[in-house]
């Protein structure tokens, strides 16, 4: 805390503001000004704390970025402290950096080289850092009002899988119960993720959930430290003694979710430990579904899973005797190229006991960053209009007849397939509002070299990274936004929970920094100046008239004034009484197949995991909760000693597309299987590997391991 007192100590009296009064820009647990709508007492953690100085800090001097040359080989980490981007700023190709520009020459170059270009060769991407449904919203609409539906955002990275199978399964693409929910379940489940780390306060949640008599399980190859113990520090008991978080661990190999999700299901329909009535009343698809399990072998269920019959018979009595349950996932499940089937079993499963649309029961995909969930939601989707509508010529028609303008009516680019682009040579403009795709795509040097290639590179942000000093084709521009507390009119957050929060402008400006869908707004304006007025939206307050006009699934966001005023869209629990939004109110079962990614002798799977970071800001070289330095090589004992490995031994991992050279940290994590933090360890991952539904990128590779000296 003296730490975060001192770097702020410019700005105290502003930092206590964004604390007061602000919605947390960190995870999208949701918490408004010091407390949420969950549990009773103070919500603030670290991860907020560390987020402080990104709203504090003062400008960068404009001629911190004349020689980029001088700035590349700088971490994201000392970028960063530059302080904060204050002008629009201008690299033509050729030149040594950035110089400073006007606005009115910025709207100027940038509105002729979107007139002039083909819209289908023009991209924006929304980052999640923070960025207001506002922005989302102007986002989308500024690129199909361009005449483009290349428009994606950060979700696609994390939970577009499930989005996917969500909406096909349950007409739904959103967590469909409450946090409140976890607390007095009989279990609650987590796949493939870390809330401890990820969203800290939830681990207050889980303190109040065990004292309500709630069993946690843990479905994930490494017995993550933060979940078997955590001293919640703003509990007396807690903060002396730790609370025992998981009652239940389930040590599957990486990718095995399904192997052993389908072993258990396949129990639970031999031994009739099904809830019919929900079954037969509420869904469709299950004897296909009942078909598919009864045809997979127990062996090839084992191999994959990396765990026994036994140990999926034990689940399949804890789910046997919890009439209530909630299951939740994250992207240990998602980020896989099949991230839709792994999200699917899932939901099958849920299904199959019912633990749908009532008290203490949901299913959860928890997010990690602020307003991700909005993104879709307001349209800033390569494959939806605002309101998760579907892209065709019906529903272009439909919204071209609200905004009075023709929306284009083709799917565009997800996130990937932008750098896909780019590398072909098909992209003449890629607008980026925040993120970076050097740190979170895989594979850095081939986004480094389609970065490269395309001639008109925007970077809208808050913040200097190192993909903005990548010589660009022709123009590389730099656009200062305001923070999402500076944003005028204040923003809108949706949490997890579906909960839309209010958060006040609270005054500030840096440079000549401007709201960021004021920034967008003012392109289109002078793109098109003729159809300038059907742009609409002159200020925060009409955007969140007309969003809740064209999302109605959203109405009340337009009465959302001060901190501490929400709604949560669809009330506590979604599909109520098993009651799906989908044509016939019922959900749908579909069979999910093995990955079969097999556990080669002589190799690992590796997957990359977060550390003490947000997003791809990395706050400590050490992981606390587990001790684990950024190049840490997590492996289990048993690989250790078979490999001669003591910690901190040398290690070099090799795939097809790079290698990683860190330390051995042993840990309890399934063997044959390795960690590595991300984004360090994208050299290792391949690009091209992408889930089919949802469009991730498989953050996993299949490495050998060789000690070095
Ligand atoms: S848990 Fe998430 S929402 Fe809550 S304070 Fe921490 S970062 Fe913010």
């Amino acid at each position: 805390m003296l730490k975060v007192i001192w770097e702020n100590r410019d700005n105290l009296p502003y930092a206590w503001k964004v604390l007061n009064r602000g919605v947390c820009d960190g995870c999208a647990l949701g918490v408004a000004g010091l407390h949420d709508w969950t549990i009773k007492g103070v919500h603030l953690c670290m991860t907020r704390l560390n987020l402080l100085r990104l709203n504090t800090m003062p400008a960068m001097p404009e001629e911190a970025l004349k020689d980029v040359a001088s700035l590349r080989g700088m971490s994201n980490r000392s970028l960063r402290s530059l302080g904060r981007l204050a002008y629009p700023m201008l690299r033509r190709k050729g030149e040594p950096g950035f110089k400073r520009v006007s606005w009115d020459e910025t709207f100027s170059s940038l509105g002729k080289h979107f007139r002039d270009a083909d819209p289908r060769r023009a991209a924006f991407f929304v980052t999640a850092r923070g960025v207001t449904n506002e922005v989302y919203y102007m986002a989308q609409k500024v690129a199909r009002f361009l005449g483009t539906n290349h428009v994606d955002n950060a979700a696609r990275l994390c939970h577009a899988p499930s989005t996917a199978a969500m909406k096909r399964t349950l007409g739904i693409a959103a967590t469909t119960c409450s946090y409140k929910d976890w607390i007095g379940t009989d279990l609650l489940v987590f796949f493939g993720s870390n809330p401890a780390n990820d969203q800290p306060v939830s681990t207050k949640y889980l303190h109040e959930a065990k004292a309500a008599g709630t069993k946690v399980v843990m479905v994930n190859p490494y017995r993550e430290p933060g979940m078997e113990r955590y001293w919640v520090p703003s509990n007396a008991s807690s903060a002396m003694f730790g609370t025992a978080i998981t009652d239940h661990w389930f040590s599957v190999h990486q990718g095995g979710d399904i192997a052993f999700l389908s072993g258990v299901s396949k129990i639970m329909i031999q031994e009739g430990w099904i809830n019919r009535s929900f079954v037969e009343d509420h869904t469709e698809g299950f004897e296909v579904w009942k078909e598919h399990l009864q045809a997979l072998s127990w062996d090839s269920l084992e191999r994959d899973a990396g765990l026994p019959r036994a140990a999926m018979l034990e689940m399949a009595k804890l789910l046997r005797d919890a009439r209530n349950a909630v299951l939740v996932w994250s992207m240990g499940i998602t980020q896989h190229g099949f991230g839709t089937d792994a999200v699917q079993a899932i939901l099958n499963l849920g299904l199959a006991q019912g633990y749908l649309g009532r008290d203490f029961n949901g299913l959860m995909p928890i997010r990690g960053h602020s307003s991700v969930q909005g993104g879709a939601e307001m349209g800033a989707y390569s494959t939806v209009f605002p309101g998760g509508i579907p892209i065709n010529s019906d529903n272009a028609a439909q919204l071209s007849q609200q905004y009075g303008f023709e929306v284009p009516d083709w799917p565009g680019y997800s996130a990937v397939e932008m750098i896909e682009a780019a590398d072909q040579g098909d992209l003449d403009i890629l607008y980026s509002i925040g993120g970076n795709f050097l740190r979170t795509l895989p594979d850095p040097n081939q986004v480094s070299q389609a970065l490269s290639r395309v001639p008109v590179r925007v970077h809208q942000d808050i913040l200097m990274t190192d993909q903005a000093l990548l010589d660009g084709g022709q123009e590389v521009w730099l656009l200062p936004a305001r923070t999402r507390y500076e944003q005028r009119d204040g923003g809108v957050e949706t949490s997890t929970e579906r909960r839309v929060m209010f958060s006040p402008e609270i005054p500030r400006q840096v440079g000549e920094a401007m709201s960021e869908w004021e920034i967008l707004r003012e392109l289109a304006i002078r793109t098109f100046p003729e159809r300038a007025h059907l742009i609409g939206c002159e200020s925060g307050w009409a955007m969140r008239e007309e969003i809740a006009r064209i999302v109605p699934f959203y109405d009340g966001i337009q009465h959302l004034r001060q901190t501490g005023d929400a709604f949560q869209y669809g009330g506590p629990h979604l599909c109520p009484d098993g009651v799906c939004p989908t044509s016939d109110g019922r959900a749908r079962f579909h069979a999910t197949p093995l990955p079969g990614l097999g556990h080669q002798e002589g190799t690992y799977w590796v997957s990359t995991r977060r550390g003490k970071q947000f997003n791809s800001l990395i706050y400590s070289e050490v992981d606390p909760l587990n001790g684990a330095p950024r190049n840490a090589v997590l492996i289990s004992q048993e690989d250790c000693e078979r490999e001669g490995l003591a910690q901190g031994d040398g290690v070099m991992l090799r795939s097809d597309t790079g290698q990683f050279s860190g330390v051995a940290w042993p840990v309890r994590i399934t063997p044959g299987n390795l960690q590595i933090h991300w984004p360090e360890g994208n050299d290792l991952i391949a690009t091209g590997r992408t889930d089919k539904g949802g469009g991730v990128p498989a953050y996993n590779a299949r490495v050998t391991l060789a000690t070095e000296p």
